[in-house]
C-alpha cells in the first residue's frame, strides 16, 4: 500500500486550532524595526521578547555601516565561503571578534544554527563523545545529530550528573558544550566547574555566548570573561543575530582548529555566505560594544529593574540572572492564555510550553534591552500584574472578569486539555529529546 508523504501535511490541524481559539503566539508580523515598540498586527506594542539586547538592530551607526557596504559590494556574495563568496569584510570581521573572545582565529558562518552545525559536526569524529547539557539549545543538539561521534546529554547544570558521565569514558576524546546563558530559563553555566572537570577528564569546551555577548562580563565579551576564565574556553561560539545586530555564527579557537572547522564544515561550504550588509553591521556593532560601556550598564539596570518588579509582584522567576526573565505560569493553556491577554493589553512576548519547559512549568519568556525606557519597563510591569492577578498567577485575582473584549469573543473549538495535549504533539517534533 502507498502513502502519500503530505498525508501527515493535511492532518496536521493544531496550529489552525489554536488560530481558532484565538491564542496563537507565532510567526506574528512586525511592521517597524526592532526597536522596544514595534508595531505588530497593527497596534503598537511593547516588545519584551527580543534579543536586540543592547538596542543595535535599529541604531544609526549600524545601519549607516551596512548602507554603505551595499553600495560598494552590492547585495549579496552569491555563493559560498569556500568559491567566491569571501569579501575583505569577511576576513575583517573574522579577524576583530578572534581578538574581541582573546582567541587567535575565527570563522563567520551564515547564522548561529550553521556555525553550531558546522562545528559541533566537524569536531566530534567516529570515536569521540559530546556531552550537552539538556538545556542547550536545538542548534546545538542538531549538530550534534550530524556529528559522527555519540551525545550524552546530562541534567541542566547538574556538576555531578557530568562527573559521573565524564568518568566512564576514559579513553575517548570528548567535547563538552554548553550555552554560556541558557535561552529560556536565563540563567549561567556552572563554567568553573566544568573547566575542572574537562582539565580532570581531558575534554575540550565549547561555550556557545548567543546570549551573553555583549551581555556578560566587564567589557562585554560573554560568559568567559564573566568567570575570568576566558582562556579555558577551548571553542567560542556567537550568534551576531542578538546583541550584534545583524545575523551571522562565529567560531572563534585556536589557529589549526579553525583551520580545519572552515575546510571541512558541511554547513559552511555548500551554502552562500552571509551578505555585506551583514557583515558590515556585525563589524559596526563590535566596535560600538568595544568603546561604549554606556548600553551594558543601561542593559543591567533595566534587568535588575525588571527583577525586582516581577518579584516583588509576587512572579516567580526561576533561577534567571539575566536579561532573558521567565514568568512561570503553570499550565500550557495558562501560558497561551496569558501571552493572548498580554498581546491585547499592547505587550509582545513569547509563550513557551512543554515539552519545551517541563510539564506544569509553562513560562512566559520575557527578555530585556539597553534601549527599554522605564516608561516601557513600567508599562509591562503593570499589565503583566493585571493579567496575572486575573489568571491566578499572582494573588490579589477576581478570576471571574476577562480582561478585553477580544479575549472574550475567543471560541474555543475544542477542550482546553485537548487543545493542550495536541499542543505538546506538535511541538515534540520540535523538540524531540526534551521528554523530561
Ligand atoms: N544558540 C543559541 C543559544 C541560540 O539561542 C540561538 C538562536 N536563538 C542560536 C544558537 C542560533 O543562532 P541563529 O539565530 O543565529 O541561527
Amino acid at each position: 500500500m502507498q502513502t502519500d508523504i503530505f498525508s501527515k501535511c493535511v492532518k496536521f490541524n493544531t496550529a489552525h486550532e489554536i488560530m481558532a481559539a484565538g491564542l496563537y503566539p507565532y510567526f506574528h508580523q512586525t511592521e517597524s524595526s526592532q526597536g522596544p515598540e514595534v508595531i505588530v498586527d497593527g497596534k503598537s506594542r511593547v516588545v519584551c521578547c527580543s534579543n536586540n539586547y543592547l538596542g543595535l538592530a535599529s541604531n544609526t551607526r549600524v545601519k549607516e555601516a551596512s548602507r554603505k557596504a551595499i553600495e560598494k559590494y552590492g547585495t549579496s556574495c552569491t555563493g559560498s565561503r569556500f568559491l567566491n563568496g569571501t569579501i575583505d569584510l569577511h576576513k575583517k570581521v573574522e579577524q576583530r571578534f578572534a581578538s574581541f573572545v582573546g582567541k587567535e582565529s575565527a570563522v563567520l558562518f551564515t547564522t548561529g544554527h550553521h556555525a553550531n552545525l558546522g562545528a559541533i559536526s566537524t569536531l566530534v569524529g567516529k570515536n569521540d563523545l559530546v556531552f550537552t547539557d539538556k538545556l542547550d539549545h536545538a542548534s546545538i543538539i542538531d549538530g550534534c545529530h550530524l556529528a559522527m561521534g555519540e551525545m550524552i546529554r546530562y541534567r541542566h547544570n547538574d556538576m555531578d550528573d557530568l562527573k559521573r558521565l565524564l568518568e566512564r569514558h576514559p579513553d575517548s576524546g570528548k567535547l563538552i558544550v554548553i550555552d554560556g546563558v541558557f535561552s529560556m530559563e536565563g540563567d549561567i553555566c556552572n563554567l568553573p566547574e566544568i573547566v575542572k572537570l574537562a582539565r580532570t577528564f581531558g575534554a575540550r569546551i565549547m561555550v556557545d555566548e548567543a546570549h551573553s555577548l555583549g551581555v556578560l562580563g566587564e567589557t562585554g565579551r560573554g560568559t568567559g570573561e564573566h568567570f575570568d576564565l576566558q582562556h579555558e574556553v577551548d571553542v567560542v561560539m556567537a550568534t551576531a543575530s542578538k546583541s550584534l545586530a545583524s545575523i551571522g555564527g562565529f567560531i572563534a579557537s585556536r589557529e589549526e582548529v579553525i583551520h580545519y572547522v572552515k575546510h571541512l564544515s558541511r554547513s559552511l561550504i555548500f551554502t552562500a555566505s552571509l551578505p555585506p550588509a551583514n557583515v558590515a553591521a556585525i563589524d559596526a556593532a563590535l566596535e560600538i560594544i568595544e568603546c561604549d560601556k554606556t548600553l551594558r550598564k543601561r542593559l543591567w539596570y533595566n534587568t535588575q529593574k525588571m527583577k525586582d518588579g516581577f518579584q516583588s509582584l509576587g512572579f516567580n522567576t526561576g533561577a534567571s540572572v539575566t536579561p532573558i526573565i521567565p514568568i512561570t505560569v503553570g499550565g500550557d493553556m495558562k501560558a497561551f492564555q496569558m501571552w493572548r491577554m498580554l498581546f491585547d493589553e499592547g505587550v509582545f512576548c513569547s509563550p513557551v510550553v512543554s515539552p519545551a519547559v517541563p510539564e506544569g512549568h509553562a513560562i512566559i519568556r520575557t527578555s530585556y534591552m539597553a534601549s527599554h525606557t522605564d516608561e516601557h519597563l513600567d508599562f509591562v510591569l503593570d499589565k503583566f500584574e493585571k493579567v496575572g492577578k486575573h489568571l491566578g498567577i499572582i494573588p490579589g485575582g477576581t478570576r471571574r472578569q476577562r480582561t478585553t473584549t477580544e479575549f472574550r469573543k475567543a471560541r474555543f473549538a475544542f477542550s482546553k486539555e485537548q487543545m493542550a495535549s495536541a499542543t505538546k504533539n506538535w511541538l515534540k517534533n520540535l523538540w524531540p529529546l526534551n521528554g523530561r
